[in-house]
Order: C-alpha cells, then structure tokens, then sequence
C-alpha cells in the first residue's frame, strides 16, 4: 500500500538541518522521508484493528521533524522506520464487516501497550503523563505517527487500539472531525490554565495551535477577555470569529498588556501585564515576549511543541511568573465531571465551525508539495494542510456554510 515512510539517517539529518536553516523549502532529495507504494504494516491480532485512512493532518511537529529543526528530545521514544501522521480520521471495521467513521486518540499510552497493572498516571487516566511509551507490546513511540508498530495516518492503512478508536457523530465532518486532535491539545491547555471569568488572557500565534486555543477559550471559558496576536490577515480574521481582540504586532499586544492592566513600560517590558498568556508558536522570540506582556505573579501556558532556545529567564524570576507545559490530552475534570479530552472535543466541534481551518487536502504521491504549503501555512494563508491516500489531485474542502 501507499506511505510516507520517515526514516533515521544521520546524514539526511544533517543535510536536512542545514537546508532548512537556508531556505524555507522541504527538500525531498535529502530528506529522510520517502514515498513508497509497497509499504507492509506490521502483523497485530486483536484487539488491534487495522484502520482505513480518510484524512492525516501535518502538524508543526511533523514539520519541525522533517526539517530537523526540533529538539532531538524524542528521538528516544521514537522506533524507526515509522508513519509520520498523528491527527487523523478513519474508517473502522465493525465486528459485522461494515465500517464506521472515527476520529484517532494516537497516544500511545499503557492500556494501548496492554501494560498491566497501568502506571501511576494512566490508572487515573492521565494518559498524557504515562511513563511506559517504550514498553508493552508496541515498540518505542509517544504516538501513532511515531510507532513502527502502528503505522500512522500518512498511509492508507494503519493499526489501533480499540481504546484509541473515537466513534464520530453523523453530524461531523471529515474535515472537522480532522481538528479534533488539535482542539482536544489546545482544550487541554486551557484546562491546565483555568483561566477565571473576567481575566485577562493572551494568545500569541494564530496558526493551528493557536486557532484551536481561542476556540477552546471560546468554549470553555467564555468570560476570560482574549487578545490574540495574529500576523496575517486570514489569521486575524478567524480569530476574530472567537471573539478575540486582533492585534497584529508585538508592540501593539506589549501596548493592549500595559493599558489593561493600567501598568507601566520600562524599554519593551511592561510591568502590569496579562493574567495568563499562550505561547502557541514555541520559540525564542514568542517566549520572550510572552515573559514581557505577562503581569507579576502571570501564569505562561508553552503550547505547542517548543523549539530548542537560548532564553534570558530574568523577566520570570523578577516577576515570578510560572511557565506551565501542555502536552497533548487526557482526562480532565470539567464542569464537576471526568471526561476524556477528545469526548470533550468531539461534544464541541459542531458549534465551533473547525471545517474552516482545513484548507488543502494533498494525495500522498504530492508530499513535497504538501508539505511546503504546510511550512509556510501562515504567509500562504492557510491553517490545516491534510492529507487523503484516496485523492488523486489537491484540492480546497467545501467550507462549513
Ligand atoms: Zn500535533
Ligand atoms: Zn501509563
């Protein structure tokens, strides 16, 4: 069957750090993904279930992968050669033969691994914190999409747990039902931050991390007051459909941080500042300006995979604020009740119009392409760039009316 296979070489690795670092193209000569039309998925019995891909989103993680431009952190918790592909929506077989539509939870946590007794965080159902993502009956990976074992949603077919397997309501798209996994990541961070009513919050970024956060803001904490630093004008323009306040620079948000909280500027600092603030882009730039537009005793959500930074910590000693990471989804206690993350994504999809942000969709054989538009998302004024093994041409999903 057709896949993007990723493999480890340390002389792609390198060839592709330096390209990347030089131009702002995915380079397939060199990268250490390949497209092939005889990959094998690797056997499983039940209670595994073989998965028909409909759509695979590309995140910025996988973006960061491929230009080696992310911290080599998880190369670790990684078995190679895998399926990139985390974000995806499926068709999965029922016990009669028919199939049902489903959305993919990829972590790959102690009861997907069949570990028992499970660890301390997962028999609470904090899976998002399990300690056993290289052991159990999978090899190495954090999740689907960075498994040999699974496969991953850029292929035709992959392999899940039946605890990974989300079933859709009829009333949910493919192309929504692509934005789960993200807005269940961002719904995530929002829980962590419980931001209260009347507070002051901002959001820096407005790519996917970022659009989904002010779509959870919206959500589930509706009375927080946003301010969103978008760069482009479609990005503006989608925030704004949360409500969110649009400034379009750093200055502006430094100025919106100052006059909110009747503070003062000392140079670019403001002393004052927001009650809490996400950094949904991740690198040394946003994370310093997040510690400048933060208030004293200010809580800053890291969302979104982090790039490797140098970053001058004095602003966060002086004004004692917490840097809080967010990392995917799990259980959370909403409203007095446990609910799952993505149980929770999927009961608000429909209400947050999540068809709007996927904007090309790619058949496999166009990856290079693909993931070009991917990369420069922001400028070329898209948000999700997704991939269909089904389609033979690219082309623009019909928008949620
Ligand atoms: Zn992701
Ligand atoms: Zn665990």
């Amino acid at each position: 069957m057709k896949a993007l296979v990723f493999s480890r070489s340390p002389t792609r690795y390198a060839a592709t750090r330096t390209l990347s670092v030089v131009s702002s193209r995915f380079n397939a000569s060199v990268s250490p993904l390949d497209f092939t039309t005889n990959f094998e998925l690797p056997n499983r019995n039940l209670p595994y279930q073989q998965c028909k891909v409909l759509l695979s989103g590309i995140c910025g993680s996988d973006i960061s992968m491929l230009d080696s431009s992310s911290s080599r952190y998880f190369e670790d918790f990684t078995s190679f050669p895998f399926v990139p592909g985390h974000e995806i929506v499926a068709l999965a077989p029922n016990d009669d033969g028919t199939k049902r539509r489903v959305v993919i939870e990829p972590g790959l946590s102690c009861i997907v691994r069949e570990i028992s007794p499970l660890c301390d965080y997962c028999s609470v159902g904090a899976t998002d914190k399990c300690i056993n993502t290289i052991s159990g009956s999978l090899n190495s990976g954090t999740q689907t999409g960075y498994c040999h074992s699974t496969g991953g949603g850029w292929s035709e077919n992959f392999i899940a747990h039946p605890s990974q397997i989300h079933d859709l309501p009829e009333s949910i798209s493919n192309e929504a039902a692509l934005m789960i996994e993200p807005l269940a990541c961002a719904m995530h961070g929002v829980l962590r931050a419980k931001p209260k009513a009347d507070s002051e919050v901002a959001v820096i970024g407005a790519g996917t991390v970022g659009q989904m956060t002010l779509a959870a803001l919206f959500t589930l904490a509706p009375e927080a007051k946003v301010s969103a630093l978008a760069r482009y004008s479609n990005q503006a323009e989608l925030a704004s459909s949360f409500g969110a306040s649009i400034l379009r620079s750093n200055d502006e948000l430094r100025r919106t941080a100052r006059r909110k909280s009747k503070g003062i500027m000392v140079a670019n600092r403001v002393m004052g500042g927001f009650d809490t603030t996400f950094d949904c882009v991740g690198t040394n730039e946003t994370l310093s300006h997040a510690l400048e537009i933060t208030r004293p005793g200010g809580t800053v959500i890291l969302s979104g995979l982090p790039s490797p930074m140098r970053i001058d910590l004095t602003p966060l000693w002086h004004k004692q604020i917490s840097i809080v990471g967010t990392y995917a989804y799990g259980s959370e206690i909403y409203e007095d009740k446990t609910i799952r993350t993505f149980e929770l994504a999927i009961q608000r999809a429909n209400s947050l119009g999540l068809e709007r942000f996927v904007s090309t969709i790619y058949p496999l054989e166009d990856f290079e392409e693909a993931i070009n538009h991917a990369r420069n998302s922001g400028r070329r004024g898209a948000t999700k760039i997704a991939f269909d093994p089904a389609s033979k041409v690219s082309h623009t999903p019909r928008k949620a009316s």
